[in-house]
């Protein structure tokens, strides 16, 4: 293989892995069900690395991500700013967060 055919498969490989990411992000975003659910963030990177001022003050916005292809989890808790995954949802906080609604 020569250095173009590298280049041009390793181009081909990274629009996969877009694509898939894309899509990835449509299904979370069809299967969210609330957008601002009050909840800490404990990524040590959250607001630090966008704004270092912010460092000590975590952001408090998460979103609930129902995971309905998934056998033993309901859904997942992701930070809306930095869109670490916080942790799985157990029932109880699924049933309070949609009485929220
Ligand atoms: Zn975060």
């Amino acid at each position: 293989m020569n250095s173009i055919d590298y280049e041009v498969q390793c181009a081909i490989a990274r629009d996969e892995r877009h694509t898939k990411r894309y899509y990835t992000l449509i299904e979370e975003m069809n299967n969210t069900v609330n957008w601002n659910v009050e909840r800490k963030c404990k990524s040590k990177y959250c607001l630090g690395i966008l704004e270092p001022e912010l460092y000590h003050y975590p952001c408090y916005s998460m979103r609930l991500v129902l995971t309905p292809k998934l056998k033993n989890q309901r859904g997942k808790f992701v930070c809306n700013c930095c869109d670490t995954m916080d942790k799985w949802v157990s029932e109880s906080e699924l049933q309070e967060v949609l009485w929220d609604l």
